[in-house]
């Protein structure tokens, strides 16, 4: 920083500088951005591949800024995860999943579960358990209803202190996902010492099935695997048809995609998935 505010120092151009201070903007930003009501949640379905039943949803957090406008989550999420925001928000995204699964379970909606996406940096809360536990004890929702989605990289990087946690997790009836499985570290080996419920192929990995088929076979034996090990099967961006019915003919379970549905508002998931009284 005090390279910056030199003027002798020729270090930074303009574009560097410019990365630095929507950086800097976004985190401050981010602080104040569940306070003054700038998040809020899609949620994207994730359907039985045969009967296109659903079979659960994703919940997707976006960032409404009045003059930054929509921030992506690849944009802000990275940012939270360095600031440490990322701990309130991993919190007000389950309160915010909770209330709303309360709602439709309420209005006689039928969702299955809903999932959400935990970050590395929330393992490092020595009381993530306990408060995960009891932002949905403060509900009427129960942990079984509840799919907890980890990466591959979070979750295989410091395996002894991850997987007590998974365990606790798991004992009070929380479902667990790996998300994104075959794009980071890929170590087969504590699949059987993972207490998961749910793989989801990477995205690319099915964007690749037509093109490409190595990404074919890649995609089979992950699917065979996860069935051997009794695990359901949620294939990610699927786009199109030829996709689909490609994970048809390897028997992926579930698929989820902009073919099937963006996410979207609550509203607009109520309007398309609840066939109302
Ligand atoms: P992810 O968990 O892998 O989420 C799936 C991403 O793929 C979402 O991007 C979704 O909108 C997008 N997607 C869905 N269907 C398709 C498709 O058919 N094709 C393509 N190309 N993309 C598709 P999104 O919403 O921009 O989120 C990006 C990432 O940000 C997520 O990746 C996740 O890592 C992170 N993220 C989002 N919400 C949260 C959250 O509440 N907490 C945490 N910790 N991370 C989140
Ligand atoms: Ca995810
Ligand atoms: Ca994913
Ligand atoms: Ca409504």
């Amino acid at each position: 920083e005090a390279k910056l505010q030199n003027s002798g120092y020729q270090l930074f151009n303009s574009d560097i500088i410019d990365t630095f201070n929507r950086k800097l903007d976004l985190e401050n930003e981010l602080r104040w951005a569940i306070a003054r009501n700038q998040m809020f949640l899609h949620y994207q379905p994730q359907v039985n591949a045969e009967s296109c039943r659903m079979e659960g949803m994703e919940a997707l957090v976006r960032w409404n800024h009045p003059t930054l406008g929509q921030v992506p989550p690849g944009e802000f999420i990275p940012i939270a995860e360095e600031s440490g925001i990322i701990m309130d928000i991993g919190k007000w995204v389950l309160k915010e999943v909770c209330v709303q699964l309360s709602r439709w379970l309420a209005d006689s909606f039928d969702v299955p579960s809903i999932a959400v996406n935990l970050s590395a940096r929330q393992f490092m809360a020595p009381d993530l358990v306990s408060s995960i536990r009891d932002i949905v004890r403060g509900t009427s929702c129960s942990p079984q209803q509840i799919v907890i989605e980890i990466t591959e990289s979070s979750s295989m990087n410091d395996i002894e202190s991850v997987l007590p946690i998974l365990h606790e997790f798991k004992s009070l009836g929380f479902q667990i996902a790996i998300d994104d499985f075959g794009k980071g570290y890929s170590a087969l080996g504590y699949m059987k010492q993972f207490p998961i419920d749910i793989l989801k192929i990477d995205k690319s990995f099915v964007q690749e099935l037509i093109s490409d088929s190595k990404s074919v076979v890649i995609t089979k034996t992950i699917i065979d695997m996860a069935h051997g090990l009794n695990l359901k099967v949620i294939a990610e961006g699927v786009e199109t048809t030829d996709q689909l019915d490609c994970l048809r003919k390897m028997a992926c379970d579930i698929v989820q995609g902009y073919l099937i549905d963006p996410p979207m508002s609550p509203d607009r998931l109520e309007s398309r998935y609840w066939i109302g009284v």
